[in-house]
Parts: C-alpha cells; structure tokens; sequence
C-alpha cells in the first residue's frame, strides 16, 4: 500500500485530536510483538482505562480511569518514522469503541490493529465490510465469551488470542472452538508471562499441546527484545 505523505496524514491528526482518545503513554513507533501481524512497525496508541485487572497485567499503568492528563497532543509524533499502520491497545479500547470508530472513518487510508479484550460487542458500530480494521480479541476463559462469538461472526478480520498457562487451558479454548465453531486457523494460543524467563518456561510445552490441538502459536516478542523495559 502507498505510504500517505506526512501534510496529509498532519491534516488527519487535526481531525483525531477533535475524537479525543485518551492515551495511558506517548504514542511510539513499535514492532507489533503477538499473533498475526507480528513484526510489523505500528504507531502504538496505548487508551487509558481498563476494569478487567488481569492477574498477569504487564500494563497495570494503564487501570486507573483517564483524567484531563491523558489527552495527548500526537502532533509531535508526526516524523519520518511514520507508519501506515496504528495499533490500538490497552488498557481496554471496547471503553471507547465508539471514539475508535470516528477514527477508523476518519483515516480510511491507515490500516487499524486493534487489541481488545472482546468482553463487549463492538459490530454496533463497525460495519463488517470495513477492511482496513484487524480485530485481536483476548478473551478470558471464564469471563469474555459471551461476545467473543458475536464479534467473530459479524466483524472482518477477527483472531482470537487466550493467554494460557497450562495445557488444560487449550483444551478449555478446544471446547469453546468447537462449541462455538470458530475457525481454528483463527485462534491464537499464547504464554502468560512479563519476562523472558517466565516465557521460557512455558514454550516448549505449550508449543507441542497448540500443535496438537490445531492452533496457531504466538510467542511475545517484545519481551524477548525488551524484557520488562516499557516505551522502547
Ligand atoms: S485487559 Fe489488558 S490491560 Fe486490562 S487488565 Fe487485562 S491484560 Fe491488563
């Protein structure tokens, strides 16, 4: 896809300065760490709030409910770094699912990643012929499911990521694929884990019980680069 030049994509910030995403870090240049897309250089927008508190939370800066502090300014940002593809994680964007969708309108020549929990439906407000958005929802086991299906059938470009421990949670994520019928080529198995050696304590195992039930695998490559380093 042909790159947007820097004037237009500057006029484009004007516009999302007006949706007001409220931001937990500056926005940054990254390599997309997990699933699909792994690699990729994405500007990262990281919103502000989150109700979930995950036990393995790797970004618990991000919990608290956005003040007045977290409106950034991202003109600055604007540089010869610049990217075709935005990355919107959390904290939880389904908080602001309806702010996201201006600025999915507002930017139809950026291609969108979104990295949600999936715990709230988010076809309301996005048209299932919107290509240049790629969903990631990561549900939890006991908590999530219920819209992990609904957003699966209605949205395009949907994957499904559960962060497990153990090889009885695959087989927990076997039963809701087949319960559910979600594709397997659609589902994304991933190690808990907020160090490399965390990591490298669960990927041998983990690896070969995917296999076995017909997943994709994902490891997180920003640990292994990064370790527990933040905003690099
Ligand atoms: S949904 Fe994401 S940001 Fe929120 S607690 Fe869970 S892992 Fe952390």
């Amino acid at each position: 896809m042909k790159q947007p030049s820097l004037k237009k994509l500057t006029q484009k910030w004007e516009i999302f300065k007006m949706i007001k995403l409220p931001l937990a870090e500056q926005p940054h240049f990254v390599f997309q760490g997990e699933g699909r897309y792994a690699g990729q250089k994405m500007l990262l927008l990281r919103v502000q709030g989150c109700t979930l508190n995950c036990p393995w939370c790797d970004s618990k800066h991000t919990w608290k409910m956005p003040e007045e502090k977290h409106w950034i300014d991202i003109d600055e940002y604007l540089n010869d770094k610049v990217s075709n593809k935005i990355m919107i994680t959390g904290g939880q964007p389904s908080l602001y699912i309806e702010q996201i969708a201006d600025l999915v309108d507002a930017y139809p020549e950026i291609d969108f990643y979104i990295e949600d929990d999936g715990s709230y439906d988010w076809s309301d407000n996005f048209n299932p012929i919107d290509k240049n958005v790629y969903f990631t929802f990561s549900p939890k086991i006991d908590n999530g499911l219920q819209f992990a299906q609904r957003n699966y059938n209605y949205l395009k470009n949907v994957d499904l990521k559960f962060v497990v421990t153990s090889a009885a949670a695959i087989q927990e994520v076997a039963h809701f694929a087949e319960t559910f019928g979600i594709d397997k080529d659609n589902i994304w198995i991933m190690p808990q884990g907020e160090t490399r050696a965390e990591l490298f304590s669960l990927i041998d195992f983990l690896c070969d019980k995917t296999l076995v039930y017909g997943f994709n695998f994902t490891i997180r490559n920003h640990i292994f680069i990064y370790n527990k380093k933040r905003y690099v």
